[in-house]
């Protein structure tokens, strides 16, 4: 490690980089606790399906209730559960959360999970993802795997063979942050993607320039044709909403539309009855 530190490694052992050292290594023994403690829990975003004029899924983001820190971002503590292998077993937790929460809503109301590289490469993750399934008798194609382009890069065999796999469960898979990482149309000949997610960086730029426009005209376009659905991520105003919609966007999500959500309040969102009893597997 302290190679990569700097030339002949020095700089391992200034007090500031010792000071770094320590506190990720503290991080990775808190981030132990979060499991074990019960300190993760679930945020739940609404995807808006915009022909339908309704919510037709959520998608769970990670939150960590550090009892010092706070609310740590998934951003902030996610590279350290990837270096760490941790992120398998959050991962997972994920994964089983999701499906316990998603089996209460009505049955169009689809979950979508974040699937980080790290655990998409772990050899158990089929497992988990059918055993979530049949613990919650959630049924398989309700389940949305979000993925993303990095996972083309070292690997593209292994990661087609893992999505078929995948695919095979009946659990259906999305193309996450798309155009930000390493962007190739090859792959998305190659797997049929269910939807496809048009990174926010993308949204942004849509009032003020109008490449942006035309880029979200063509990622539409060939999402059609390939019988792929769209996703705008990070919608955060009418105007947007707007050029979207013209453009042939299948659904929306960002702070215009909701923020992400308690799960007492997707209840409230989907005019379920909050008393209604979980629904029973089998
Ligand atoms: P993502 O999968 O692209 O999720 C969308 C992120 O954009 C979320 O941030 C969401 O809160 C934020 N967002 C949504 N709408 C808007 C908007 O209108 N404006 C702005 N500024 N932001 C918006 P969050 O929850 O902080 O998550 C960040 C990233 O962390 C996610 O990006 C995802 O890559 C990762 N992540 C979250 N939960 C999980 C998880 O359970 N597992 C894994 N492996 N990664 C996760
Ligand atoms: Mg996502
Ligand atoms: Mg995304
Ligand atoms: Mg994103």
């Amino acid at each position: 490690r302290a190679k990569h530190e700097g030339r002949g490694g020095y700089r391992f052992f200034e007090p500031a980089m010792d000071a770094e050292a320590q506190k990720r290594r503290q991080m990775e023994l808190d981030l132990h606790d979060a499991i074990t403690e019960g300190q993760l829990s679930l945020m739940f975003q609404p995807l808006f399906n915009l022909s339908e004029s309704r919510v037709s899924a959520f998608e769970a983001l990670l939150r960590w209730n550090h009892p010092v820190r706070g609310l740590v971002p998934p951003l902030d503590f996610i590279p350290l559960a990837e270096d760490t292998g941790l992120i398998i077993p959050i991962g997972d937790w994920v994964i089983r959360e999701a499906c316990r929460v998603a089996c209460n809503w009505p049955e169009h109301v689809r979950i979508a999970v974040n699937v980080s590289p790290v655990q998409f490469r772990s050899p158990g993750l089929s497992a988990v993802i059918l055993q979530a399934l049949s613990e919650t008798g959630l049924s398989p194609q309700r389940l949305e795997l979000e993925i993303t382009e990095s996972l083309f890069i070292d690997n593209p065999e292994t990661t087609l063979a893992s999505l078929h796999s995948l695919r095979a469960l009946g659990v259906r898979v999305a193309l996450d942050d798309f155009g930000t990482g390493y962007s190739s149309l090859s792959y998305l000949r190659a797997f049929p993607f269910d939807k496809i997610k048009i990174d926010r960086s993308f949204i942004i730029d849509l009032l003020n320039n109008d490449g942006a426009t035309a880029i979200i005209k063509s990622i539409t376009t060939l999402a059609e044709a390939l019988g792929m659905e769209t996703t705008a991520e990070g919608v955060e105003n009418a105007g947007q909403l707007d050029i979207l919609r013209e453009q042939g966007c299948s659904h929306i999500q960002g702070f215009y539309f909701s923020k992400p959500v308690h799960e007492a309040e997707v209840s409230t969102m989907l005019g379920m009855d909050a008393a209604e009893p979980a629904r029973i597997a089998g």
